[in-house]
């Protein structure tokens, strides 16, 4: 296991930091100039690019209401949870069940900040700062030890984050030891960047080993073996835009309303799984 030490461990204004990256190519306020510095590398350099963060996030949202709505799960785990201000999980999946938890967990100091703020009157969701790369720290955490039943089906959120850990972090074995602290018919959600072999991700990846020293482009193969011992479910492992697409009317929900998707929208993939009832 890798040395806890982060990059998003501190505020720091100097250094970029992912989560704040991140915000700034969704169109938030919550970072610094150099933060926006790297965004408008990937604004400028790699035009199309911020389709792959939009595209995550509108598939994060349908995969949390169709859990809300489908699978009467009322606990989340939301691991690399990430700075954003709207439709997070716990807005998403307390719209249609309000008594839902949420435990969201992040590196980035900054997020455990904002999500003081954001989550004042809401007691049913917490952040707690820590690294998914420990995840028994997270698992025996005071607030998810609160806030969420392990002899109840739980939501494991993996969105946009393992890509964020290199190989010999040993991602696979996050997400089982995830599988093996919940009960059958808890359920999974992974979005991962996905390698096209192609000019585009080969840039990509350059400019985020060169930021962070990570930013991990798998395979469709190295993908699914993260997913290992878990039933996937329809559609499978797909292009984001692709991830039941629905009619809400916005366009990032449409599944490309009949266009072709671009090369971006290829490069981010998600997938809903099911652990299966013991045999
Ligand atoms: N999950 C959100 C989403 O899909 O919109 C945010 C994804 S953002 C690309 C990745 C997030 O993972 C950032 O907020 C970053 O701080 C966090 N992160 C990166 N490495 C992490 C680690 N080792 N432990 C916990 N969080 C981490």
């Amino acid at each position: 296991m890798a040395a806890m030490r982060y990059e998003g461990s501190s505020i720091d204004p100097t250094r970029p930091s992912i989560a704040r990256v991140y915000d700034y190519l969704l169109g938030g306020k919550d970072n610094y100039a150099v933060d926006r510095e790297i965004g408008d590398v990937f604004k400028r350099d790699l035009p199309g690019s911020v389709a792959i963060a939009f595209a995550n996030r509108a598939a994060l949202t349908r995969v949390v209401r169709e859990i809300a709505k489908t699978t009467g799960i009322r606990q989340f785990i939301d691991l690399g949870s990430g700075l954003p201000t709207a439709d997070n999980v716990h807005q998403v999946a307390q719209r249609h069940a309000p008594e839902s938890r949420v435990v969201y967990v992040d590196i980035d100091v900054q997020v455990l900040v904002h999500g003081r703020a954001l989550l004042e009157d809401n007691d049913r969701t917490r952040v707690v700062a820590v690294d998914v790369r420990d995840p028994e720290g997270i698992r025996s955490h005071p607030v998810t030890l609160e806030l969420i039943d392990f002899s109840r089906p739980v939501a494991v959120i993996f969105s946009a984050i393992l890509h964020h850990v290199n190989d010999d972090e040993d991602p696979a074995g996050i997400v089982r030891y995830w599988r093996d602290q919940v009960p059958p018919g808890s359920h999974f959600f992974l979005s991962h960047f996905r390698s096209g072999d192609n000019p585009e991700t080969k840039e990509a990846e350059k400019v985020l080993q060169q930021t962070f020293g990570r930013g991990r482009w798998r395979t469709d193969e190295e993908i699914a073996s993260l997913l290992d011992g878990l039933e996937i479910l329809d559609p499978g492992i797909v292009p984001a835009p692709l991830w039941r697409p629905d009619e809400s009317g916005h366009p990032w929900n449409s599944g490309g309303a009949g266009r072709e998707l671009t090369v971006w929208e290829h490069l981010i993939v998600a997938a809903m799984a099911r652990k299966p009832d013991s045999p």
